[in-house]
């Protein structure tokens, strides 16, 4: 089925935008969908989810389920995403009954697999590290014959925030290195040797219009992002560099809505990719305190067809993530006068889970 002729862009409001997935991500663009006079209807399995308690409705279903993908398809004007492990056939679905989604189902297909991904980011003439694809034992025993050692095996598909990936030094430790991760199919890479992780968070619109944030500094402690700074100090010639990377991505996806890209800086002040994220990221939870359009506002004025709004950094931002029971201290963030407070509404805290967010506005911004 074609799209629906009913559906123009920009979307005027009082138009029903759907979201698949009901986290924090979803909550932050329900609330900035909601100030633009949209209705958000939100698709996700959890009862109660962040998201579902600042959207006008939820579906609660699994992502396949054909009933409800149904109803959000006939319901939304355009349909995006808060997470990218969304199963291709629920795509499949709602593009079958005539829905629009933002970013397309390529963008999300190529993120999901870190082989074709990294395969995908050098095609479009963007730098990574070394990699090769393992499917058992004896291509992780050849890859560090090629590609030296150490390498980092990670699963194709499906770990986050470090979840997933083991260094492998020797041959002797490839059976049980592919074992830890769970088996094949996976990607060996090699080390990044970096100085310091960046990330950037772009936008595009319908009309091919891209507005890029500022350069930032990404802190990771155990595979999880613990703070950013930004925008990222010393980093002119980086950011010229990080502006070329994330235009060329979005021009090759033919990409609508909100990217994070997260890079590497080595120490001749080269940049890699190592990921991108087809949604808002966290790495761009600063924008919300630090520029006078946020990343959450930016994708809905870009799956909307609306104009994208300004990237500059008004202010200095310095990104903490309350994880677990630190989220405990908001009365004592409440009170510091150069913090803002996020909470994601979660009921139980287990530890390292992602329980709000403090911005805090650290200087004033000159440039
Ligand atoms: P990922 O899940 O691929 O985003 O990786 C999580 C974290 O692991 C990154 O933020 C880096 O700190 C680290 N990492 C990932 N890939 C590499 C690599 N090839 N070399 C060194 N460190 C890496």
């Amino acid at each position: 089925m074609s799209r629906r002729p009913d559906i123009t862009f920009p979307l005027a409001p009082g138009a029903t935008i759907g979201i698949l997935g009901g986290g924090q991500l979803g909550r932050m663009l329900s609330l900035a969908a909601a100030r633009l006079g949209f209705d958000v209807m939100i698709l996700t399995p959890e009862k109660n989810a962040p998201a579902s308690r600042v959207a006008a409705r939820t579906l609660v279903a699994a992502y396949d389920d054909p009933a409800a993908l149904d109803k959000l398809a006939k319901a939304c004007a355009v349909i995006t995403f808060e997470f990218e492990n969304v199963p291709a056939a629920a795509l499949e679905r709602l593009a079958a009954r005539g829905a629009l989604t933002a970013p397309n189902a390529k963008a999300l297909a190529v993120s999901q697999d870190r082989l074709v991904e990294k395969t995908f980011l050098n095609g479009a003439g963007l730098p990574t590290v070394g990699f090769t694809a393992v499917d058992r034992e004896a291509d992780l025993v050849a890859a560090l014959k090629r590609l030296g050692a150490p390498l980092l095996l990670k699963s194709r598909r499906g770990g986050y925030d470090g979840k997933g990936q083991i260094w492998v030094r020797r041959a002797s430790e490839a059976a049980d290195a592919l074992a830890a991760i769970g088996g094949g199919p996976a990607i060996a890479e090699t080390p990044a040797d970096f100085r310091r992780e960046l990330a950037i968070i772009g936008a595009r619109g319908r009309d091919g219009e891209i507005a890029l944030y500022p350069l930032t500094e990404s802190h990771h402690e155990n595979g999880i992002l613990r703070r950013t700074t930004a925008p990222a100090r010393g980093a002119e010639k980086a950011f010229a560099e990080a502006e070329r990377i994330a235009a060329t991505l979005l021009t090759a996806l033919d990409y609508v809505g909100v990217v994070g890209v997260e890079l590497f800086e080595r120490d001749d002040g080269r940049l890699l990719v190592n990921e991108f994220a087809p949604r808002v990221h966290n790495t761009g939870h600063w924008t919300l305190d630090g520029c006078d359009v946020d990343q959450f506002e930016q994708h809905i004025r870009a799956v909307a067809g609306w104009p994208l709004g300004p990237t500059r950094a008004e202010r200095a931002v310095e990104m903490i993530n309350l994880l677990g029971d630190e989220a405990n201290a908001w009365a004592k963030f409440a009170a510091e006068a150069e913090s803002r407070l996020w909470l994601y509404g979660k009921t139980s805290a287990t530890p390292g889970r992602k329980m709000g967010h403090v911005n805090k506005l650290t200087r004033s911004n000159s440039g």
